[in-house]
């Protein structure tokens, strides 16, 4: 039987990665599931998957569940995994979100011989340390978010040399063909008209941060320069990267907008007996109106980020992350307007105070959770000073 991790089992990656799990459910043995606050689906998971260790991060929940579970471990955070999980397990999905997912990640990965990362922002603010760890204790890596894997699926036998251009494509979210007017309300930012997903990532798909921070990510993954990443705007979100090599061939890579599609690869990805989930037939229909489009810098001004990344890596990757975080939190409180998020990004990031991380290259963990407190704070206090102003 494989044994397996999920990281973040309650949230939209960790409920699909379960789903597909429990189609095969023999050959899997859930080792450990973890959520911040929601103990109701948690107890429901243990139940379905006779899971014997959880982490709930949240304090008070976790004093609520240690006391009603009596043949689960419950565990208040990931700290000591060695002692709490016997040798490795087979693979592990790290999708917790935001930058919260970062050290977790970075502990499993010596417990685990396969990692997959949806988390985006542990890869963006700790790169260089996942890498780190990946090489010390010899873990398969596969991302899974749609465009990363595409990316990965096609340019595994290539050098990177031989890479011309790689355009990720975003569906422009909610507001793409609508004007994007004051007081628009979180309800109104989180519908995506593709993916049903978290609500962070769905705000920063509407304001096209997403694409930004997957550029980034894309970046450090494949080990690409930054020149060669395009942002293409595609409506209906089935093409999800396109690679132009330089002997010519350009790969197109398509998929249903199911992330069942990457996870399920992820677990099953080099077995014989694979259990394929079902996907639609080749729907070609959508390939013959693809209405490729540039981005209009004018409705999505993050897009202007694109120009403030760092060539090599740098703790401003972090300061982009814990801004944006703040702000969509900001946000989705209603403390401030959707229009704030881009414009706010903008002026933080562009003060003195936060670029002159752009030199600084990221040393531990504990460096990058401290200055994204910091980040968030600061951002946090400038915020509200503003809006009183
Ligand atoms: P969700 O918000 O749906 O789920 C997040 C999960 O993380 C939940 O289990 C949540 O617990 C847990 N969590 C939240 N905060 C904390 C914390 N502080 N400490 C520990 N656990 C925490 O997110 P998604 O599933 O949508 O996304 C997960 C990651 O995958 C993100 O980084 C996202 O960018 C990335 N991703 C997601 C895609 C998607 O389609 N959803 C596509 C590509 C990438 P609780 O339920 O208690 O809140
Ligand atoms: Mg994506």
């Amino acid at each position: 039987m494989k044994k397996i991790i999920i990281l973040g089992s309650t949230g939209s990656i960790g409920k699909q990665t379960l789903e597909i799990i429990k189609k095969d459910n023999k050959k899997f043995k859930i080792v450990l599931l973890s959520t911040d606050k929601n103990i109701k689906l948690i107890s429901k998971q243990v139940k379905t998957f006779k899971v014997k260790n959880i982490v709930v991060t949240n304090k008070i929940k976790y004093l609520v569940l240690k006391k009603k579970l009596k043949y689960t471990n419950v565990f208040p955070d990931f700290k000591s995994l060695d002692k709490r999980i016997r040798g490795k397990v087979d693979y592990t999905m790290s999708a917790i979100s935001g930058i919260e997912g970062l050290r977790p990640t970075i502990n499993i990965i010596k417990k685990t011989k396969r990692i997959a990362i949806a988390n985006k922002e542990s890869i963006i603010c700790g790169w260089s340390l996942i890498q780190k760890e990946l090489k010390k204790y010899k873990t398969e890596f596969i991302p899974v978010d749609s465009e990363h894997f595409s990316i990965w699926s096609v340019i595994k036998n290539y050098r990177k040399e031989d890479i011309e251009k790689i355009f990720l494509t975003a569906s422009g979210g909610p507001f793409l063909n609508k004007k994007i007017k004051k007081n628009i309300s979180p309800n109104d930012a989180i519908k995506h008209p593709n993916w049903k997903m978290g609500k962070k990532i769905s705000i920063d798909s509407a304001t096209l941060m997403n694409k930004i921070f997957e550029i980034i990510e894309a970046k450090k993954i494949f080990d690409i320069e930054l020149k060669k990443f395009y942002i293409l705007i595609h409506p209906k979100s089935y093409i999800h990267a396109i690679v132009k090599f330089k002997n010519g061939l350009i790969k197109i890579i398509a998929h249903d907008t199911n992330m069942k599609i990457p996870i399920s690869n992820s677990v099953y990805i080099g077995e014989k007996n694979q259990n394929f989930i079902k996907s639609k037939k080749i729907n070609f229909k959508v390939l013959n109106s693809l209405d490729f489009q540039l981005v209009d810098i004018k409705k999505f001004p993050v897009v202007k980020l694109l120009k403030k990344i760092t060539k090599k890596d740098s703790l401003f990757d972090t300061v982009l992350v814990s801004v944006n975080d703040e702000l969509v939190n900001l946000f989705l409180k209603k403390e401030i307007e959707f229009l704030d998020i881009s414009s706010k990004i903008w002026l933080l990031v562009n003060s003195s105070f936060f670029s002159k991380f752009k030199h600084q290259k990221p040393k531990n963990l504990a460096q990058i959770e401290r200055l994204n407190e910091f980040v968030r704070l600061k951002t946090r206090t400038l915020s509200v000073i503003s809006k009183k102003k």
